[in-house]
C-alpha cells in the first residue's frame, strides 16, 4: 500500500499521509499491517492507514534517542522555539484541511473543529514562547560554593493520545516536550489517526530534525502497550481512561519507573445555585455536557441544581437540549456530530438502558438517533440515586444526569462523591459562595459561571483517580525537565 493517499472530505481534497513518520521519514510498518479508520458518520472506511508494531516502537525510540544525544541537543532553544512557532503558523495555514480531517475521521462539527485547531496552533506557539525561558537557579549556601540547578530535559518521550481531540491532544503533548529539549514517540488513537498523520507532514516542513518527532499509528494493546513498557523511554505521557491509565502506570513501574503523566477520566459536577443567571447558566450546562458529544473527560455530566430552581431549571434546560442541532458533522449549523465508533456507540446505549432499568427518568432523548451513523440524541436522566450506575460512571457520550440539593454543603458532598477529579463548576452571582464551594471541591479545575474553557496558559489535570500532574501552561513544563544541581566549592580542601 503507498504511503499516501487523495482522500476526499465534503469540502476538500487532500494527500493524506498513512505511513508511519519515523526518524524524518515516511516509512510502512516492519511487519507489513495496516487498518482502517472509519467515518462515524456514515460507518464506511476513509482509508487504510500502516500499523506500527512493538519493532516499529522500537526503531522510532532509536531514532529519537540517537537524535536526542546528536543533532537536537545542538539545536539553540531559541531554534526550538521558532521551530514550534512555525509549525503553529502551519497548522493556521491548513486549518481548513485540519478542520476536515477532524470532522471525517472524528465525527466532530466542523466549526468546533476548526476551534480545536486556532487552539491547538495556540498551544504550539504558547510552549514556542517559552522554549528559550526555561532556566534553572543559582542557590547562595556559604561563601566557599557556587550552586546552580539545570532544567534538562528528560530524554525520550513515549506520548499516547485518544480520539476526542487529536489535534488538540498533539499539541498539548508535543508543544512542552519539544521546547524544553525532549524527542518523542507519539501514538495516535486508532480511531483517529488521519489529522495526527496530517500533523506530522507540517512537521517536517517546519524542519525539526529527522528523529525529534516520530508520529505512529498503531493499537493500543500492540504500540501503546510497547511504548508503555519501552526500557528506553524516560517519560510516557497518557491521555485516556483510567483504566488504561493504572496499566500505563503498572508497565512503567514494571519496566524502567520512566516518568509518567496520566490525565484520566471524569464525572464532573456542575452546580447551580438558586441565585445563578438562569439563562447563563442553561447555555454553560448545556455546553458542559454536550460539547464534542459529551466525549470530553472534563463533560459536565452530573448536573446539580438547587431545589428552589430545579422545576424551571430543568424545563428550560430540556427546551435547550432540545434546540440543539445534531447531525451531520459539514452541515450547517450543526453542534453535536456521531459518536466517535460503534463501540463507543454501544457503550453509551448500555448506559443509557443500564439506567432505564435502575428506575431513572428518561427527561428527553435515551435512544439512537436515525439508523446510519454512531448519532445518539442528548439525553437527560432526572430521578436518578446517587448509586446508580449513570450517576457514578463516566459515560463518555451526550448522557447527564440531573439531582436536586438543598444546602451548599450537600451540593459540595454530592459534588465530591465519586472517585474522580477532574473539573467541576459553579453557577452563582454570590462571590463567597463561589469562592467557597470552589474552594472545596476537589478537582483539578473549577470554573465559575462558565464550563470548559480550557486555555493553553492555565493547567489542566486530575485529582483523585483522574489522573497525575498537569498538562499546559508553564506546570506541564515540570513533567518534562528534571533538575540538576551543580555544587561547585570554592574553599580548601577540607581534609587538607
Ligand atoms: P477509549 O476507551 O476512550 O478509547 P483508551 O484509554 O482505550 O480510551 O485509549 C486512549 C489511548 O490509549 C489510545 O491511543 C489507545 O490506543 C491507547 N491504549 C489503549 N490501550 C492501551 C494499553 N493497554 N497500553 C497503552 N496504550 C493503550
Amino acid at each position: 500500500m503507498a504511503l499516501f493517499q487523495t482522500v476526499e472530505t465534503p469540502n476538500l481534497k487532500y494527500e493524506q499521509p498513512v505511513g508511519l513518520y519515523i526518524n524524518g521519514e515516511w516509512v510502512k510498518g516492519v511487519e507489513g499491517k495496516t487498518f482502517e479508520t472509519i467515518n462515524p458518520h456514515n460507518e464506511k472506511p476513509i482509508v487504510a492507514v500502516h500499523e506500527a508494531t512493538e519493532k516499529d516502537v522500537d526503531i522510532a525510540v532509536a531514532a529519537a534517542r540517537k537524535a536526542l544525544e546528536t543533532t537536537w541537543k545542538k539545536v539553540t532553544p531559541s531554534d526550538r522555539g521558532r521551530m514550534l512557532t512555525r509549525l503553529a503558523d502551519l497548522f493556521e495555514r491548513d486549518i481548513d484541511i485540519l478542520a476536515s480531517i477532524e470532522s471525517l475521521d472524528n465525527g466532530k462539527a466542523f466549526s468546533m473543529a476548526k476551534i480545536d485547531i486556532v487552539n491547538a496552533a495556540g498551544c504550539l506557539r504558547y510552549y514556542g514562547g517559552w522554549a528559550d525561558k526555561i532556566h534553572g537557579q543559582t542557590i547562595d549556601t556559604d561563601d566557599d560554593s557556587l550552586n546552580y540547578t539545570r532544567h534538562e530535559p528528560v530524554g525520550v518521550c513515549g506520548q499516547i493520545i485518544p480520539w476526542n481531540f487529536p489535534l488538540l491532544m498533539w499539541s498539548w503533548k508535543i508543544g512542552p516536550a519539544i521546547a524544553t529539549g525532549n524527542t518523542v514517540v507519539l501514538k495516535l488513537a486508532e480511531q483517529t489517526p488521519l489529522s495526527g498523520l496530517y500533523a506530522a507532514k507540517l512537521a517536517h516542513e517546519a524542519g525539526f530534525p529527522p528523529g525529534v518527532i516520530n508520529i505512529i499509528s498503531g493499537f493500543g494493546k500492540v504500540a501503546g502497550a510497547a511504548i508503555a513498557s519501552h526500557m528506553d523511554i524516560d517519560k510516557v505521557a497518557f491521555t485516556g481512561s483510567t483504566l488504561v491509565g493504572r496499566s500505563i502506570l503498572q508497565a512503567a513501574a514494571k519496566s524502567n519507573l520512566k516518568k509518567v503523566t496520566l490525565e484520566l477520566g471524569g464525572k464532573s459536577p456542575n452546580i447551580v445555585f438558586n441565585d445563578a443567571d438562569i439563562d447563563n447558566a442553561i447555555s454553560w450546562v448545556n455546553f458542559g455536557i454536550y460539547f464534542n458529544h459529551g466525549q470530553c473527560c472534563c463533560a459536565g455530566s452530573r448536573i446539580l441544581v438547587q431545589e428552589g430552581i430545579y422545576d424551571e431549571f430543568l424545563k428550560r434546560f430540556k427546551e435547550r437540549t432540545l434546540a440543539n442541532k445534531v447531525g451531520d458533522p459539514f452541515g450547517k449549523d450543526t453542534f453535536q456530530g456521531p459518536q466517535v465508533s460503534q463501540l463507543q456507540f454501544d457503550r453509551i446505549m448500555g448506559y443509557i438502558e443500564e439506567g432505564k432499568k435502575a428506575g431513572a427518568t428518561v427527561v428527553t432523548g435515551g435512544e439512537r438517533l436515525g439508523d446510519t451513523g454512531y448519532y445518539i440524541k442528548p439525553t437527560i436522566f432526572a430521578d436518578v440515586k446517587e448509586d446508580m450506575k449513570i450517576v457514578q460512571e463516566e459515560i463518555f457520550g451526550p448522557v447527564c444526569v440531573i439531582q436536586k440539593f438543598k444546602t451548599e454543603e450537600e451540593a459540595i458532598k454530592i459534588g465530591n462523591s465519586t472517585t474522580y477529579g477532574l473539573a467541576s463548576a459553579v453557577h452563582t452571582s454570590n462571590l463567597n459562595t463561589a469562592i467557597r464551594v470552589s474552594n472545596a471541591l476537589k478537582a483539578g479545575t473549577v470554573w465559575v459561571n462558565n464550563y470548559n474553557l480550557i486555555h493553553y496558559q492555565t493547567p489542566f489535570g486530575g485529582y483523585k483517580e483522574s489522573g497525575l500532574g498537569r498538562e499546559l501552561g508553564s506546570y506541564a513544563l515540570e513533567n518534562y525537565t528534571q533538575i540538576k544541581t551543580v555544587r561547585i566549592w570554592l574553599g580548601d580542601a577540607l581534609f587538607a
